[in-house]
C-alpha cells in the first residue's frame, strides 16, 4: 500500500454543490462533523497545515464543500459543519440536499471520517450524518475527537461504546471508530492508514482499469 504525504496537501477550489465539483475521477476522502468538533484542528493535524483549515474557516466559504489535493488523483474534501443554530431553515434544507447529493452521486468518494467530541458524541445530528453515509454504502471511520479533555478511562469507554452501538446497529463493517487529539497528537497514525486504505486501493483499481480496457 503506498503511503501518502498528507503534507502536501494544498487547497484548489470551494463548491456550492456536486455540480462546481472537481472531475469526478480517482479518489477522495470526505471530512465532516458538527461545528465545533475539531475537523478544520483534525484536517490541520494530519497534513500539518495551519493553513488548510483556516481556508475553510474564511467567511463565504463555511457552507462550501472544499477541496484540498494530495495529488492529481487523490482529494481530501472539508464538508460544511452543520448543528448551528441559527442557519435560517432554507439553508439548512439546500445543504442537507447538497450532501446528500454528494454522498450519493459522487463516484469517487471512498470514504468520510466523521468528527465528533468524545464528550458527547452520537448526537442527533451526527446518527442522522451517519446513516445518510450507510444509506450511500460509504465506508465511515468516526474521530472521537479532543480525546486529550477526557481521562484514559472513560475516553476508552466512550470508545468502546461507539463500538457497541455500530455492532447492534449491525454497521461495523462499514463504520470503525478511534479516540483522537489533535492537542496531543493522539491517532494521527491510525487516522492515516484508514485514509491510505481508502485513497490508495483506488489508485490500483483505475492503474489496473487502464492496463485493461473494459469488455464490451
Ligand atoms: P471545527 O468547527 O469542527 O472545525 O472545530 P475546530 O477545529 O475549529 O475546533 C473547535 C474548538 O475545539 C477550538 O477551540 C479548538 O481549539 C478546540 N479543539 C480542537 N481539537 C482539539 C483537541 O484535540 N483537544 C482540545 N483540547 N481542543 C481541541
Amino acid at each position: 500500500m503506498n503511503n501518502i504525504n498528507y503534507r502536501q496537501a494544498f487547497y484548489t477550489l470551494s463548491a456550492p454543490s456536486i455540480r462546481q465539483c472537481p472531475a469526478d475521477s480517482g479518489a477522495e476522502v470526505a471530512f465532516a462533523g458538527r461545528s465545533n468538533a475539531g475537523k478544520s484542528s483534525a484536517i490541520n493535524t494530519l497534513t500539518n497545515n495551519s493553513k488548510l483549515a483556516r481556508t475553510s474557516k474564511t467567511p463565504g466559504r463555511t457552507q462550501l464543500i472544499n477541496f484540498f489535493e494530495l495529488s492529481e488523483q487523490q482529494r481530501l474534501v472539508d464538508l460544511p459543519g452543520y448543528g448551528f443554530a441559527k442557519v435560517p431553515l432554507k439553508m439548512k434544507q439546500e445543504w442537507e440536499r447538497n450532501l446528500t447529493e454528494y454522498l450519493h452521486d459522487r463516484q469517487c468518494l471512498k470514504g468520510m471520517v466523521l468528527m465528533m467530541d468524545c464528550r458527547h458524541p452520537m448526537q442527533e445530528l451526527d446518527v442522522m450524518m451517519l446513516n445518510w453515509a450507510i444509506e450511500a454504502e460509504r465506508p465511515v471511520h468516526i474521530l472521537l475527537t479532543k480525546s486529550d479533555k477526557l481521562k484514559k478511562g472513560p475516553a476508552q469507554s466512550t470508545l468502546l461504546a461507539v463500538r457497541k452501538h455500530l455492532k447492534d446497529a449491525e454497521v461495523d463493517d462499514l463504520v470503525t471508530a478511534q479516540l483522537f487529539s489533535s492537542l496531543k497528537k493522539q491517532g494521527v497514525e491510525t487516522l492515516m492508514q484508514v485514509l491510505n486504505g481508502w485513497l490508495a486501493v483506488d489508485i490500483e483499481a483505475s492503474d489496473n482499469e487502464e492496463m485493461e480496457p473494459q469488455k464490451k
